[in-house]
């Protein structure tokens, strides 16, 4: 295989192509990983807001609840007072200051337990109100993003399409035998094929060659594989040296 050089530049090529299209099918890929990874803000301050919504429903519900109490026992309260002026003897007027008594502590108590959830509502109202802003906020934030998530993902599929027929119409141009080899290696690295040489050294392997094989690849007039990994080997040119400084 002489005169081949094209055919190791363009295997290059079709490399550097076939990097280019997976590293889009991974971005592409990412795509429900990052709109989930977007709308969790927006799932946390949801949560957020609806346990608020759903404590303050319920004090509302025992606050009402307390309410109706407290006039049932106001209204036990006027009976046994009215009881107390009509006793006839110690012994009923005991009974009835008894039950007087009972029905003043629950009273207290049930009042006590209404003007505590009075607080707790009066705590909980701003709180909700705060959760209902920042819920607003991380939507519209999450909106912005998602939205540039999708003209990300427009535009890498219309890359990777573009790559996709750069590839197409790049391997028809490659001599079949070289094609069939890089084909080959590829199965076994895939978009890895193509391995600079150091000195002596295969970059990817690792390996030394042999002198004789590295003037080859310098040469490069022929496709050399590297005799340990066996992928295909060539050699930058060293850049030339900078021009002495004027003056
Ligand atoms: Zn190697």
């Amino acid at each position: 295989m002489r005169l081949v050089i094209p055919d190791l530049e363009r295997l290059q090529a079709l490399q550097e192509l076939e990097r280019q299209a997976a590293s889009l099918q991974t971005a592409i890929g990412q795509v429900d990983a990052r709109r989930l990874a977007i709308e969790a803000p927006v799932v946390e301050a949801r949560n957020v807001l609806e346990t608020l919504t759903r404590t303050i429903e319920e004090r509302q519900t025992q606050r009402r609840a307390g309410d109706r109490d407290v006039a049932t026992i106001q209204q036990r309260l006027t009976k046994y007072r009215q009881q107390l002026m009509a006793v006839t003897n110690a012994r009923e007027y005991e009974a009835a200051q008894h039950e007087v008594a009972t029905a003043e502590a629950d009273l207290k108590a049930r009042e006590d337990q209404t003007i505590a959830l009075l607080f707790e509502l009066d705590e909980l109202t701003p709180q909700a109100e705060q959760a209902r802003q920042l819920l607003a906020d991380r939507e519209d934030a999450a909106g912005l993003a998602l939205a540039g998530l999708a003209d990300e993902t427009r535009r890498h599929k219309l890359e990777l399409a573009n790559v996709e027929g750069s590839i197409t119409a790049l391997r028809p141009t490659v001599t079949p035998t070289a094609l069939a080899l890089y084909d080959r290696v590829s199965k076994r690295y895939p978009r890895g094929v193509v391995s600079e040489l150091k000195g002596e050294l295969c970059v990817a392997c690792n390996v030394k060659i042999r002198p004789m094989l590295a003037s080859a690849v310098r040469k490069a007039e022929q496709l050399v594989q590297c005799e340990n990994c066996t992928r295909l080997l060539y050699a930058v040119k060293p850049a030339a040296p900078a021009a002495p400084p004027a003056g």
